[in-house]
């Protein structure tokens, strides 16, 4: 058993590869199930001002829908799902639940990109990191992070410390915030998501970080698992790592998703 729920395709401008060169690659790693869970279009922002490189169109989500329920039917021996990566953006929730609400979706993997209007997982804007105190950062983001759990709206939150993507880590003891998080995520319902992408940039740490993950076992967070890939080449990528990480801190199952109703398989 080998879950991806966190693949990227051409659509969002910033990844390339079509759904059948990931679900041909999916075949070839041994993945079971896989979801596809490309970035929503920025409803946040007027249209004028959507960068088409970092999520698809709004004309393209009802393509992206169709294409993935398509491709279920063609490959009934695969578990195929259709999955959606929202940004939480505090104030614009309303905006996102129209969106996610009209839709046949498996899963809705929550995720912090942004603090404020800054990117901050956006190479082109790591300067800024040099702007802040490490360890406030850390809590802005964590806030942030318990913020998109307590909404509600997603069933799994992804890459739940993307913050330390550049490498920029506090000196200070992060133990606090991992329990504040482990303790939202539990009280509000959500899974998390272990991902492998952390591993291909400078943290070279899947995300969580080990110290996270044992403490969100610990208090009963259930857990899945995604590569972000945004190449075929990248599907599956790290996720034997990332299983056995999952196992090494004590979970006995891992959660996966169908019309947005958690399943569980033992490990
Ligand atoms: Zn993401
Ligand atoms: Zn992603």
């Amino acid at each position: 058993m080998l879950i991806d729920y966190h693949l990227h395709t051409a659509r969002c401008g910033h990844a390339s590869g079509t759904m059948d060169q990931y679900i041909d690659a999916a075949r070839q790693r041994g993945i079971t199930e896989l979801g596809f869970a490309d970035h929503i279009p920025m409803y946040w922002l007027p249209p004028e001002k959507r960068d088409p490189e970092i999520a698809m169109q709004e004309e393209e989500l009802g393509e992206y829908i169709q294409e993935v329920c398509f491709l279920q039917k063609l490959n009934p021996d695969l578990g195929i799902r259709l999955g959606l990566e929202v940004d939480y953006i505090p104030g614009c929730e309303a905006a996102a639940n129209k969106i996610i609400s009209e839709l046949p979706l498996d899963y809705v993997l929550g995720s912090v990109h942004y603090l404020g209007e800054w990117g901050f997982d956006n190479p082109l804007y790591v300067e800024k990191y040099n702007d802040y105190d490490l360890f406030e950062l850390y809590m802005q983001y964590f806030d942030t992070l318990c913020g998109a759990a307590k909404s509600g709206m997603f069933d799994i939150i992804a890459h739940p410390d993307l913050i330390k993507k550049f490498n920029h880590r506090p000196q200070d003891e992060l133990t606090p915030l991992y329990k504040k998080v482990a303790y939202v995520f539990a009280d509000s319902g959500v899974c998390v998501e272990v991902n492998t992408a952390g591993l291909r940039v400078p943290a070279r740490e899947i995300y969580p970080a080990k110290k996270m993950l044992s403490l969100l076992c610990k208090y009963g967070v259930p857990v899945t698992m995604g590569s972000d890939a945004h190449h075929p080449n990248q599907v599956g990528r790290g996720l034997k790592k990332a299983l056995e990480l999952i196992k090494e801190v004590g979970y006995k199952e891992v959660a996966v998703f169908q019309n947005r109703k958690r399943i569980f398989y033992k490990l």
